[in-house]
């Protein structure tokens, strides 16, 4: 079934996801030896109602996971060290990794402080040079670890790189892509959450390998013609999307499908108060302000409407993105149909120009 034959779209480019190990918590524990190889959770005190940022594998052996209440971590691993998180910090190190990162490429995309794609297609070097390379510069230069993945294409790369965590690289070569891809669970796509997960296992659906051995008559009667194709491809594992470096991003947005749909006026602007801070902070990161915000929902029955609102200042402030989205939510059928997704986004950028570094 599954040919060894790689897809064209696989043989045009060459892509390296970077995730350093367990970020916060090693950067922690690399500037204060005392609590090297303990249970570091950094996050929350214990006993507040904050959550965990990140923690070391010590600690995740003990069952901490990021997100969880730091209460319930507390009660996991009782002899957790707390320890409060220092972004400052955070990000100049990011910033220092993302030094590392140009001097192969700038073609660039941050996911997050500590996770990045790059792009190194025509690289004189092999992609797998440049991963290890960064790596043994990452923790040279900065006594931290990565783990990298090496692959074709986006979708490919990240899942790779979590394979040999901590401290390790991943190739997955053009031919190999779809074997690689088969026996995985459809929650490792980028892009399928737990609403999309469950409802493809309701079908019989749980591996990639699954969806490729469907009728494809049977998946569009159930899945509808665009997510059906979408999956078809990622199953395959092929994924054309480009890196884009901070620069060269036109917009940035934050969604969320909810396990039930809403109708209360005041939960759904709860929610997109939410998603508004999401973004915020992302365009924060990437030192970005806009002035087109969209607000984004899809009703109970799938159809969907879109209302942009242009503002005169460029901003990232949370509230006015949320007010502005509340606002907008008054010209859609908000409140009388309800509602499976909300979305909220920010265009028509200005780079925030008094540093030229970008944080990664
Ligand atoms: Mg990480």
């Amino acid at each position: 079934m599954i040919s060894e034959r790689a897809h064209h779209s696989l043989l045009k480019r060459k892509i390296v996801h970077i995730d350093m190990d367990c970020f916060y918590a090693a950067v922690e524990a690399r500037d204060n030896p005392r609590l090297k190889g303990l249970p570091v959770v950094v996050g929350g005190q214990p006993n507040s109602r904050g959550v965990v940022a990140t923690c070391s594998y010590e600690a995740r052996k003990f069952g901490v996971k990021s997100a969880m209440a730091c209460s319930h971590a507390k009660k996991l691993c009782p002899t957790a060290i707390f320890v409060s998180p220092n972004f400052k910090k955070y990000k100049l190190v990011s910033s220092q990794i993302r030094s590392i990162f140009q001097r192969y490429t700038n073609k660039i995309e941050p996911l997050s402080l500590d996770e990045a794609y790059l792009d190194v297609t025509g690289h004189k070097l092999y992609a797998t040079k440049i991963a290890q390379n960064i790596c043994s510069s990452i923790f040279e230069e900065l006594k931290l670890t990565a783990s990298a993945g090496v692959a074709p294409n986006k979708l490919i790369a990240k899942i790779a790189s979590d394979i040999n965590k901590p401290n390790g690289i991943t190739i997955v070569r053009p031919h190999e892509a779809a074997s690689f891809m088969a026996p995985l669970s459809l929650r490792k796509i980028n892009g399928i959450g737990p609403v999309t997960e469950k409802k493809l296992s309701n079908l019989g659906l749980v591996r990639c390998k699954d969806v490729l051995e469907k009728d494809e008559v049977f998946l569009v009667k159930n899945l509808g013609k665009r997510l059906t194709y979408w999956l078809l491809e990622r199953c395959q594992g092929i994924d054309n999307r480009d890196v884009e470096s901070t620069r060269t991003r036109k917009s940035l947005s934050c969604e969320d499908t909810f396990l039930n749909d809403l109708i209360d006026k005041n939960q759904i602007n709860f929610e997109l108060c939410r998603l508004a801070s999401k973004v915020s902070s992302s365009l924060q990161k990437n030192q970005l302000t806009g002035r087109t915000i969209t607000l984004k929902v899809k009703y109970f029955n799938f159809t969907q409407v879109t209302r942009s609102r242009t503002i005169t200042q460029p901003s990232s402030c949370p509230e006015l993105i949320a007010n502005v989205c509340i606002d907008l939510a008054s010209k859609t059928e908000i409140g009388k149909k309800p509602v499976r997704l909300l979305g909220v986004g920010m265009s028509s950028f200005e780079e925030v120009k008094e540093t030229q570094e970008l944080i990664f």
